[in-house]
């Protein structure tokens, strides 16, 4: 982590809990983080749980937000939320482009430069993620892969839009796996993505964006991860839903 950039640890609640779970989880995670100050802090409920966990994280230093916007502003667009929606139940974060999202819904680099558009002209902060699957990686296509998700997902965003966004790499044979990403591993992409970024954005654009590292991070192998000097914080799923583990990945930070 460079000083420059606070580390964001960012809990991806997938579709996990209900509304008694989640407003226990909220609570916890509220509890054991109260006196945590080395990080930004968020939780990204699914969207029929966000409003009962905001009224728990209601005026906490813990953000909140969703998994998933339309690209649409709003309209005849069945089972889709807006950022309007998000908006009002006091959201500040999206995920974007998650690579379930882009597996089970074929979302595509464009499809996550209109949401990522969407996401910023209505004030929230997006989490870009990008990551190569096991056979890209296995072939040598990872940085290929990365920079096309990278120069479609962001292209064209003016500095001021880039300035807000959060990338998380995600490698996806990473993700749930158990199978985390090397130090070096991630280090040398995440590099690889600042560079990308400062070629599109300048470099002052490119040193202060956050960029996550996600993929089956844990309490006993973040603070390695997040001791890199490009890896910003973490975007964490299955530890995300133990307070104790969440709260132990937010610990590495300090
Ligand atoms: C994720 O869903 O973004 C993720 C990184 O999951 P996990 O931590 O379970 O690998």
């Amino acid at each position: 982590m460079d000083e420059r950039r606070k580390p964001l640890i960012a809990g991806n609640w997938k579709m996990n809990l209900d509304l008694a779970g989640a407003t226990t989880l909220a609570r916890e995670v509220l509890q054991r983080t109260a006196r945590m100050r080395t990080a930004d802090i968020c939780v990204l409920p699914a969207s029929p749980l966000i409003q009962a966990v905001a009224k728990v994280l209601e005026g906490s230093a813990v953000g909140f937000g969703g998994q998933d916007i339309s690209p649409e502003e709003e309209g005849a667009f069945t089972g889709d939320i807006n950022a309007r929606m998000l908006l009002s139940l006091g959201c500040q974060y999206v995920c974007i482009g998650h690579s379930e999202r882009r597996e089970f819904h074929l979302e595509t680099d464009e499809s996550v430069r209109a949401k990522t558009g969407r996401a910023l002209a209505s004030g929230l902060i997006p989490i870009v993620c990008v990551g190569e699957r096991l056979a890209e990686r296995d072939s040598g296509a990872t940085f290929q892969r990365i920079e096309r998700q990278i120069t479609v997902g962001l292209g064209g965003l003016s500095s001021e839009e880039m300035a807000r966004v959060v990338v998380a790499y995600e490698p996806v044979w990473a993700i749930g796996t158990g199978r985390t990403a090397t130090p070096a591993q991630a280090e040398e992409v995440h590099e690889y993505i600042r560079k990308l970024l400062a070629g599109m954005f300048g470099e002052v654009i490119a040193s202060r964006t956050r960029i996550l590292y996600g993929g089956s991070v844990k309490p006993g192998n973040a603070r390695e991860l997040m001791g890199q000097k490009d890896v910003d914080g973490a975007l964490v799923g299955g530890a995300s839903l133990s307070a104790e583990s969440f709260a132990g990945i937010v610990e590495c930070t300090g």
